[in-house]
């Protein structure tokens, strides 16, 4: 899919529609999120266009990481939050509903979410996956 410019959050970066703007530099902007899932709850954009991680451009990645790690000290210290989970979706099957990659900061404070799985998996089940993840790579 190619990457659609009549987006929100592009639409945000052309200053079409508003937001909460918390952190701009040459090619981040990070802004509150208009539906938060936790006090805090900040979203960290790349200025140029990416769908997601996979057409992500290399010299795009490394100010975004940066700008989201700079971001989160921010928000952490902000909202006095214990923990932070950083979350970033790819594609409608994994959540992802707005189009224009973003790294969310979520501050947390208790286990009410969880990314963890509850058991151990199979150990041959897992060298399995990662031998077909190498073969990708
Ligand atoms: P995702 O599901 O990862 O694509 O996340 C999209 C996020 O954008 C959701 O958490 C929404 O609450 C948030 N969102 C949608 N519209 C806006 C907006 N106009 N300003 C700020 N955040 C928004």
């Amino acid at each position: 899919m190619a990457y659609d410019k009549s987006n929100i959050f592009a639409k945000i970066l052309r200053g079409e529609i508003p937001s909460i703007k918390v952190y701009e530099d040459a090619h981040t902007l990070a802004f509150m999120d208009i539906m938060p899932v936790s006090k805090g709850h900040t979203l960290v954009i790349p200025k140029s266009d990416a769908e997601n991680i996979f057409d992500l451009d290399a010299a795009a990645a490394g100010p975004l990481l940066l700008a989201t790690q700079k971001v989160a000290r921010a928000v952490k210290a902000a909202v006095q939050a214990p923990g932070v989970m950083i979350a970033q979706l790819n594609g409608p099957a994994a959540g992802q509903t707005i189009f224009h990659i973003h790294f969310h900061i979520i501050p947390r404070w208790k286990e009410d979410l969880s990314l963890h799985g509850r058991a151990q998996a199979d150990m041959k089940e897992l060298e399995e996956t990662a031998k077909l993840i190498r073969a990708q790579l």
